[in-house]
């Protein structure tokens, strides 16, 4: 079990008084009311940077991350809504946390040691992100902390035995730290009392521009290999060569340059909405893909322990959420990149196993790096 750690070098946390640009500092502030009554806070990390990530204790969700551009000045990079209202009513995952199982899991069933498991359908026959009452719905404990790589927000969450269907109760620790060299770093941690299955991931929607159209963004992408899928988004099993395809990120390449193809990947996904297996070693740190905005100059390389990076270009978006600014955000104006192990492993004895067993600790890392290019 995690334990909430006691506040330490953050005595500033509840206030929102302005720091000095030069130091690292956290804050804390109320974010509202959800609908059941239950008080959200918000926490403003800020790193010596100058960055700032907010993030609130309601699906863990990161509601605004600001970066600096080529020039100097500090912009939004990720999609975020104003209010705790805006979030219950949106079903897009903006920015949340994903448990237990991020993405899908066929038919929501699964079988460990001989036992059939049924989970909520909510994406036609499937189960996804954990279903409808999952991690990005829940309530974390926060705990603030000053580290030395910087400002660090620990997130504790107990998921009882058969929430959402799943068996055995999973304790489970997040923790967002904004280091000092403009990364946002999640470092995951779980534990369980029964066989389970676990798969964490973080949901943000990035748009290097603050907002608008992603399809001049350029994305590489560390993978040979995809897991195709069938028309529902359920891998097929197989593992498939990205040569030839329009999934051929190996060298960067603009996200619209091939994301209306006539191929029946890109039918299926409505666009990019895939799995890549990435190349590397199984639970190393190693890059995975590196986005540029050449408007802004902003770059953002992400690094993962996972095996599996789950690229979606945001095409579910459709207008109807009027985001931070006062932005609505339309078809394909955030993409996600989320780092995890493959969709539907539960159910392909032949991909990393998902499964989590008591004695075991399940973790991973994912770095999201900004920097700034000169071209
Ligand atoms: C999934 C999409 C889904 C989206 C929900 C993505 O991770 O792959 O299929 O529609 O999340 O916003």
């Amino acid at each position: 079990m995690f334990a909430v750690a006691s506040i330490v070098g953050a005595a500033n946390v509840n206030s929102m008084e302005p720091m000095p640009l030069d130091k690292a500092s956290i804050a804390r502030s109320d974010f509202g009311k959800t609908v059941s009554g239950k008080p959200v806070d918000l926490y403003t990390l800020r790193n010596t940077a100058g960055s700032e990530a907010r993030i609130i204790t309601y699906g863990g969700i990161v509601v605004s991350l600001k970066v600096p551009d080529r020039k100097g000045k500090f912009g939004e990079v990720v999609l975020g809504l104003p209010s705790i209202a805006d979030y219950e009513k949106q079903a897009s995952y903006l920015g949340s946390l994903i448990g237990r199982y991020g993405n899908r899991i066929a038919k929501g069933q699964f079988s460990i040691d001989g036992k059939t498991y049924q989970l909520a359908k909510n994406n036609g026959e499937n189960h996804l992100h954990g279903g409808p009452g999952g991690f990005h719905t829940a309530i974390w404990n926060a705990a603030p902390r000053m580290t030395d790589a910087g400002p660090s927000l620990d997130l504790i969450y107990t998921s009882i035995d058969g929430e959402e269907g799943y068996p055995g109760r999973l304790d489970v620790k997040v923790t967002y730290t904004l280091t000092n060299s403009n990364e946002l770093r999640v470092d995951y941690a779980a534990t369980a009392d029964k066989p389970t299955v676990v798969n964490l991931t973080q949901h943000s929607y990035f748009n290097l521009a603050g907002h608008g159209s992603i399809l001049k963004h350029q994305l590489q992408i560390r993978g040979d290999k995809f897991t195709p899928t069938d028309a529902g988004s359920i891998p097929t099993g197989e593992l498939k060569s990205v040569a030839g395809t329009p999934l051929d990120f190996r060298e960067p390449v603009e996200i619209g340059k091939r994301i209306d193809a006539d191929d029946e990947q890109i039918r299926f996904g409505k666009g990019y909405d895939h799995n890549w297996v990435l190349d590397k070693k199984s639970g190393e740190l190693s890059l995975a893909a590196v986005v540029v905005e050449s408007g802004t100059g902003r770059k953002m390389e992400v690094l993962t322990t996972e095996p599996g990076l789950q690229f979606y270009s945001g095409n579910f978006l459709d207008g109807s959420l009027k985001g931070n600014g006062g932005f609505l955000y339309a078809h394909r104006t955030g993409f996600c990149l989320e780092a995890q192990h493959f969709p539907d492993s539960p159910n392909k004895p032949q991909f990393p196993s998902a499964v989590l067993r008591p004695g075991d600790t399940y973790k991973q890392t994912t770095i999201y790096r900004f920097s700034v290019t000169s071209n």
